[in-house]
């Protein structure tokens, strides 16, 4: 098998002049802080940029080290995270942070082995962190990557199946120097200019070597195996408010979906929700109430399927614990029960 050949100095000059300022980044013979680093990484998994930069901002100005995030309440680090999703990744997140600083001395370790052993860290993140906050000269392919190599290499083997040929060339093309710019060049280069759709190839600096370039096929790659359509579950929500303007809400289960998080009770869109029928939708409310349904319905797409969420309304004094009726917050609802709330509101 040759060894892959690759205009680094392109890369690292292009990355010089456009690369991005972001809150967690910093230059080579700098490097970042672990915590910095790891708190963004499982930010952005699944999440834009734009949005995790406030997150960002707040987490580290609420809990400026690993420690401070360990002492923290998981409720109040399920809170500060909401609106980011995938809640499980903010449960790990705190327990990371308590075995990083109960364990390690608030110390990350600086090794991919030792990284994965910590919840929440799979191989991606892994590498990303000890590149960039360690310098280590590890893989770290995220989806722009995946991009730029499918092309500049012209690999035709459609994803996932094509990642191993992908770490493959990272490994070969990995410079000695500049251990932690590298990922982070790579990944601006294909969000400026290796776009997934109208790449840039006629301003591109690695357009001299790119395969794709020459042989026509750039926006054609990296190959994607079809998408399977989503499933569609439909579901409700119970939303109801008390002479104090306070709503009944729930915390719920740990485990499965938003666990962990405060919400309105529902019903019918997971299988730990309980069974909703909408020809009889109040059957699965959480206490008896004059229920009504709002005239507009919550959609919203998940991982796995897509929601189409009925929203029942009711006013009502005194209905279940004390404890289960809160003033709305909706900075501290998960995104779905964000949008149920907008619905509920306009009505109640
Ligand atoms: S020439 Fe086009 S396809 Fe190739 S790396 Fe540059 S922007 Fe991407």
């Amino acid at each position: 098998m040759t060894i892959a050949s690759f205009p680094v100095t392109a890369i690292f000059d292009w990355y010089d002049r456009h690369g991005r300022s972001l809150p967690w980044r910093r230059r080579w013979p700098e490097l970042a802080p672990a915590y910095h680093v790891w708190l963004s990484e499982i930010m952005l998994q699944q999440t834009v940029v734009a949005t995790v930069i406030p997150y960002f901002l707040d987490f580290t100005r609420r809990w400026p080290e690993i420690c401070d995030l360990a002492a923290a309440g998981q409720d109040e680090v399920m809170a500060a995270w909401a609106g980011l999703g995938y809640y499980a990744r903010a449960r790990n997140l705190h327990r990371a942070a308590g075995i990083v600083c109960a364990e390690h001395e608030g110390r990350f370790p600086a090794d991919v082995e030792g990284l994965r052993r910590l919840p929440g860290i799979g191989p991606y993140t892994a590498g990303a962190i000890a590149a960039i906050a360690f310098g280590r000269h590890s893989t770290v392919v995220d989806g722009n990557i995946e991009r730029v190599l499918a092309r500049y290499f012209a690999i035709t083997t459609p994803l996932p199946a094509a990642k191993a040929e992908i770490g493959a060339r990272y490994d070969e093309i990995l410079p000695s120097e500049r251990p932690s710019d590298f990922p982070q060049a790579l990944m601006d280069f294909a969000n400026a200019v290796c776009t997934p759709r109208n790449p840039g190839c006629g301003a591109c600096p690695l357009a001299g070597g790119c395969a794709a370039r020459r042989a026509g096929t750039a926006e054609a790659l990296p190959v994607k195996a079809p998408k399977k359509t989503k499933p569609q579950r439909r579901g409700i929500a119970f939303v109801a408010i008390d002479s104090r303007g306070r709503t009944f809400m729930e915390t719920r289960a740990e485990r499965g979906m938003l666990g962990g998080m405060l919400a309105f009770p529902s019903a019918g869109w997971t299988p730990d929700d309980g069974v909703y029928d909408p020809e009889n939708p109040f059957a699965s409310a959480p206490f008896g109430a004059d229920w009504r349904m709002a005239g507009e319905t919550v959609s919203h797409v998940f991982t796995h399927f897509s929601l189409t969420m009925d929203v029942a309304l009711a006013e009502h004094d005194g209905a279940g614990p004390p404890e289960n009726w809160h003033p709305v917050r909706p900075a501290r609802l998960p995104t779905l029960m964000r949008k149920v709330w907008t619905v509920a509101r306009r009505q109640l």
